[in-house]
């Protein structure tokens, strides 16, 4: 804890120091902008206040007198990483400076209290406090649940309804559907959302299939652990078992499924890291270790027949259940997307553009390309050679300011060190 204080306040205190509205030229550098493009040695990215203004060949761009210069030779550029799967009321604040520190620029908060996230974004945006960008569903929707929090507990159609419309009225970004759900509501609040005009992102409830969810329009489904469950709860299922559950989907229902998740433009977020962590690295029973951790390889496999399938796929790590560390377990979840047949820039894809092209903002986010907010960060070593690379954190820029994180770590590191 005492750690995370002191590199909050030391985000704040570089942040202080940042000028507002100057230039800031990060100069031979090479820029992997995550349009799809090769990578581009020798660049110069101009930033003026918020935003990318100029990223061309270093030879050719001219620097403004009154730039700050960042020579960036030998070192790589790619754009701020979204988590699009987290949890920041049970992350606590503690989560911004991590995020930060660790080059996640934008974050998809997935339940938690929104009056609380709300006064976050507001110190963001203001300025008094530095984290990430944030897309936000407020309270989950989810069926009656013991000892659980920020919860719309939903039993009848009538109540779905209700809650999609007191849920818009709030200004939520999106809606969150929980498992408990009973599945004739679940269905009135797709239907409902839909004439609402506002996404819902789905932890499938049980008794509906993952096919049923993409049918009804469900914009994102969460979590690969829940395609086994489909297969389980679904009506008419055959498997009994996770085991039946995993191998049903590796065979050919589970490409028919991959496909309707294609035709309907569904996207998923499987948060294969949280799987590992919570129910293989966890289990406290070794007995159940072993398979646990051969359906955590089939779930690898699952998510590389999706990709195959060209389905769209996204980065999230699901922070902060099962301890899950904001920030840091993004990178472990891009590493498994990689074991999962990503190539590298794919990965860094699934973290950057693809996030931008599911919220509709490819315009601000996503890219390293003129007009895009400056949400950078600077590596030194090559994410495309090796994507535990996006570890090499030397600097992060965010809105335009510049964060000098390999020097705030050392230097925190020294803070500590004199106690
Ligand atoms: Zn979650």
């Amino acid at each position: 804890m005492h750690k995370l204080l002191l590199a909050f306040l030391l985000l704040c205190s570089f942040s202080a120091s940042a000028q507002k509205d100057a230039a800031l030229a990060i100069t031979h550098v090479t820029v992997i902008d995550c349009t799809g493009a090769a990578a581009k040695p020798n660049s110069t990215v101009l930033v003026t206040g918020r935003l990318i203004t100029t990223v061309g060949p270093s030879d050719s761009v001219p620097v403004p007198a009154n730039a700050r210069v960042i020579d960036a030779n030998g070192k790589f550029l790619i754009p701020g990483l979204w988590d699009m799967h987290g949890h920041l009321t049970d992350a606590t604040a503690d989560a911004f400076p991590l995020m930060i520190m660790n080059g996640v620029t934008g974050v998809r908060d997935m339940g938690g209290d929104l009056a609380q996230i709300d006064r976050w974004r507001a110190e963001i945006e203001n300025g008094s406090r530095v984290g990430p960008h944030i897309i936000r569903a407020g309270p989950f929707v989810d069926g009656p649940k013991e000892g659980v929090t920020n919860r719309l507990t939903v039993r009848t159609p009538e109540e779905a309804r209700k809650a999609v419309r007191d849920l818009k009225a709030k200004g939520v970004d999106f809606i969150k559907v929980h498992n408990a759900l009973p599945p004739d509501a679940f269905f009135a609040l797709m239907d409902e959302a839909r004439k609402e005009h506002i996404p819902v992102a789905v932890h499938l409830p049980k008794g509906v299939s993952s096919a049923e969810a993409s049918d009804a329009g469900a914009a994102s489904l969460e979590h690969v652990e829940t395609m086994s469950e489909s297969a389980m709860w679904r009506k008419g299922a055959t498997a009994k078992t996770v085991e039946q559950a995993v191998d049903e989907i590796l065979g050919p229902s589970g490409e028919e499924l991959f496909q309707r998740f294609v035709k309907n433009a569904t996207w998923y977020v499987p948060t294969l890291v949280a799987y590992e962590r919570g129910f293989v690295l966890w289990s406290n029973d070794p007995e159940s270790l072993i398979p646990r951790l051969q359906i955590h390889e089939k779930n690898i496999e699952i998510v590389r027949r999706m990709h195959k399938a060209r389905v769209q796929i996204m980065a999230g790590s699901d922070f902060s259940d099962w301890g899950m560390v904001p920030g840091i377990d993004l990178h472990n979840e891009l590493a498994l997307l990689v074991e999962a047949g990503f190539t590298p820039l794919e990965a860094l894809q699934a973290a950057t553009l693809n996030p931008a092209k599911f919220l509709g903002k490819t315009d601000l986010f996503g890219t390293i390309q003129p007009g895009r907010e400056a949400d950078l960060v600077l590596l030194d070593m090559n994410p495309l050679e090796d994507i535990s690379h996006t570890r090499k954190i030397h600097a992060v820029v965010l809105g335009g300011k510049f964060y000098p994180i390999a020097s705030m770590r050392a230097q925190s590191l020294q803070d500590a060190a004199k106690q």
